[in-house]
């Protein structure tokens, strides 16, 4: 079944629609996207730019009587392709919509196939910061995979009519979505919290079974005014990740809608799960970092990819964990557990953590 009609009785005009996406696109097979039947008739999240997400979701929406061009609102989560990729098709079938991005992704979903372009670049220049060899560079920058993922047939770049910003509201005619900036996927994901009944919308910030990766790039061209080593600013995905995480913690929702993996009835448990799983990641790291420091070694990120992650093969496991372990370095050197030195224009650390096991 591919819609789920009125799942939450308190607010029967919420309808979450299941979507495929592409196998070749390299994530989860299916992104869950949302229909609010209120004034105006608003979606969550669209779904991806290609034939079978765009097919589905005109017969989901047919089930209830509209066409795309009936659509008024989009509220996107965050500016990924899976949420947003639909949003300039549906003003091409004619809808006179409103886009809604949180200030932070506005420009990646107005500019996407460049912004990702940038980014892949970046991505090459803090690998090399981190000590992987230009060959494998090379590599990286050749495969196949990262450059299907900048395809402009597939870009879903569209123009955001209003910059969301935390504490908005979006209103509906008789109540209103707050908006919470929760940073870490994406710089600008949101999470929209219906206040009455309890219901956040939590995009890829939190899915059921499944584990958010979070973004980690370069900002600015120039050096950090006051940085010692001279670095970049970067945005730290991870460290805002459990930021965003940590703050909502305690503060009973009923229930949460993700962007995959159905309905989320026990939220806490849900957020503890995956502040739990990065924490062993973290834990993990340290753990190498200490044992190194005790042989008086500092390593490069990419060393200690090598040592934590002997098994990877492809080119894809590689980028993920060594980002996943840049992005574990960061939150170290945030708690002060982790000594960061410039070794010729390459980082090394070593662990700064004393006496502790
Ligand atoms: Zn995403
Ligand atoms: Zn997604």
């Amino acid at each position: 079944m591919r819609v789920r009609r009125s799942p939450l009785p308190e607010r029967p005009e919420i309808h979450q629609l299941s979507l495929p996406l592409p196998k070749n696109w390299g994530g989860p097979d299916r992104v869950q996207a949302y229909l609010i039947e209120g004034d105006p008739l608003t979606l969550i999240d669209t779904g991806g730019r290609n034939a079978e997400s765009r097919a589905v979701l005109e017969a989901i929406l047919e089930e209830f009587g509209y066409g795309f061009a009936d659509i008024e609102r989009v509220i996107v989560t965050h500016a990924h392709r899976d949420h947003m990729g639909l949003v300039q098709s549906l003003r091409d079938a004619g809808a006179q919509l409103e886009c809604l991005v949180h200030e932070a992704d506005a420009e990646t979903a107005e500019r996407y196939t460049e912004v990702k372009r940038e980014r892949l670049e970046e991505m090459i220049a803090l690998f090399r910061e981190n000590g992987v060899p230009e060959k494998k560079l090379d590599e990286l920058q050749r495969d196949p995979l990262a450059r299907r993922f900048v395809a402009e047939e597939e870009s879903p770049a569209t123009s955001v009519e209003r910059r969301l910003r935390d504490g908005d509201r979006v209103a509906f005619k008789n109540y209103a979505l707050r908006v919470h900036h929760s940073p870490g996927h994406t710089p600008g994901h949101i999470l929209l919290e219906d206040e009455e009944h309890g219901l956040l919308w939590t995009g890829d910030q939190v899915m059921a079974q499944a584990i958010p990766n979070t973004e980690n790039f370069y900002t600015q061209a120039l050096p950090e005014p006051g940085d010692r080593l001279n670095r970049r600013p970067r945005f730290k995905g991870l460290v805002e990740m459990r930021r965003s995480l940590k703050r909502l913690r305690g503060q009973r929702f009923r229930r949460l809608l993700p962007g995959c993996g159905g309905i989320i009835d026990r939220p806490e448990r849900a957020i503890r799960d995956i502040l739990l799983f990065y924490d062993v990641r973290i834990q993990r790291i340290d753990r190498g970092l200490r044992h190194l420091a005790a042989m008086g070694q500092e390593v490069t990120a990419f060393e200690l990819w090598q040592a934590l992650f002997p098994q990877d093969e492809s080119n894809d496991e590689m980028r993920t964990h060594l980002l996943t372990l840049i992005g574990a370095l960061d939150c170290l050197e945030a708690d002060g557990r982790v000594r960061v030195e410039r070794r010729n224009s390459i980082l090394t650390h070593s662990s700064s953590s004393r006496g502790r096991r």
